[in-house]
């Protein structure tokens, strides 16, 4: 059997009990694994002066793989988000967000089955950014009135929002590649064209576009809000969302909240360089070291890495035995819980000991 080489990042907060309780669980479907373990975040910046320094970015490029714990950016420090400057550094355009609502789970409503693709590098998110009062700032806003015509407060910060066309073309074409590989019926663009022509409605016309080379795959778009209001109301004509990167992330927390909140909402960024295999929550540090919370995004994170390294049969096996945790409702966290000081909830690693159990038994 292929050994797999895998880069894992255990990261801050809770995410080295949730990457060892992932480890664990997909260990126990059979597939081999190398980890290489790095660190990033706070225990990098210890010891490299970094949190994202070298030979982790090295390890991803070289096994192309890489299962991730939560960062922890540390507020007002000087650090941009690590996960923002990874995705950068990688150029790991794509971040994938299955919406899926397992029977048992808290779910909004059962018939949840939805993924967000949200375009990863650009967009307000851009990290383009001239701090209010700066000479930069003072002299943008006196150029961009001038050429917009239109008058910005001095007294005004300012993000820039780039969109280009082929950042949309690529992100479009890995929604209509991402549908067919795995049978998904119609992509729905994401955007908020009427009121932002130059950038939205950018990403518009080139989906449009796109969407005329894949006839085989349905293609509408839908305007950011009403998106929203759709998805709570009639989610089952949802398929897959292509945004851009704003909208995904916001939308990936409503997804979230639908089915019963973070704790089960996985995630995969993936570009040119690399995938990166990583729950949609963060490093929760409140929780850290208590054995407390929710490992199972990063498992279904690791189920999604799991078909990505054409290990289709483990990933289907697993899925099946965390689905099986979730719907007996007994060894699940206090997050899975109707009340969330129920006294019946269990830890992190006894989630991981009855996926184990599961997978053992061929559940
Ligand atoms: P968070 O997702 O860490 O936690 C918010 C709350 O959600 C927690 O207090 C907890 O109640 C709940 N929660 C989160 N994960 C859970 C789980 N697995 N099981 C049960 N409950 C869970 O969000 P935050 O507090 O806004 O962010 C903390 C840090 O994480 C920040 O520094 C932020 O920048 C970082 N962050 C990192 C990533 C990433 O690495 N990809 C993503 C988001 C936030």
């Amino acid at each position: 059997m292929a050994r797999h080489a895998v880069t894992l990042v255990p990261g801050d907060g809770v995410g080295p009990e949730i990457c060892e309780a992932s480890v664990r669980v997909l260990e126990a479907t059979g597939v081999q694994f190398d980890w290489d373990v790095h660190q990033a975040g706070e225990a990098a910046i210890k010891e490299f002066g970094t949190p994202l320094p070298e030979p982790l970015l090295a390890s991803i490029r070289k096994n192309k793989v890489a299962l991730k714990g939560p960062i922890t950016t540390p507020i007002g420090s000087g650090f941009r988000s690590v996960n923002v400057a990874l995705r950068q550094e990688l150029d790991l355009y794509a971040l994938v967000r299955p919406v899926k609502a397992y029977k048992g789970a808290r779910n909004l409503r059962d018939d949840l089955d939805f993924v967000i693709v949200r375009e990863n590098t650009e967009d307000i998110y851009a990290g383009i950014e001239f701090e209010q009062g700066s000479a930069d700032a003072n002299h943008l806003i006196e150029e961009i009135s001038r050429l917009a015509k239109k008058k910005i407060r001095p007294d005004s910060g300012l993000s820039i929002k780039p969109v280009s066309i082929s950042g949309s073309e690529r992100i479009v074409e890995f929604a209509f590649d991402y549908a067919r590989k795995n049978k998904r019926r119609k992509v729905t663009a994401v955007h908020k064209a009427n009121i932002m022509k130059h950038t939205d409605g950018l990403f518009l016309a080139v989906a449009r576009k796109v969407a005329a080379r894949h006839p085989d795959i349905e293609f509408e778009d839908r305007i950011v809000d009403n998106m929203c209001m759709q998805l709570v109301l009639r989610p089952s004509e949802y398929d897959i969302l292509c945004c851009l990167n704003l909208y995904g992330d916001i939308i990936s927390d409503l997804g979230a909240g639908m089915i019963g909140g973070l704790g089960l909402a996985p995630g995969a960024n993936i570009g040119t360089n690399g995938a990166v295999f990583e729950a949609t929550h963060g490093s929760a540090p409140k929780y850290a070291g208590l054995n407390k919370v929710n490992p199972m995004a990063v498992m279904l994170s690791g189920v999604l890495m799991l078909r990505h390294l054409g290990e289709i049969a483990a990933a289907d096996a697993l899925e099946g035995a965390i689905a099986s945790v979730i719907e007996v409702g007994k060894s699940v966290t206090y997050d899975l819980k109707e009340k969330r000081d129920d006294p019946t909830s269990v830890g992190t690693s006894q989630v991981a000991d009855a996926v184990v159990y599961n997978l053992k038994a061929g559940a």
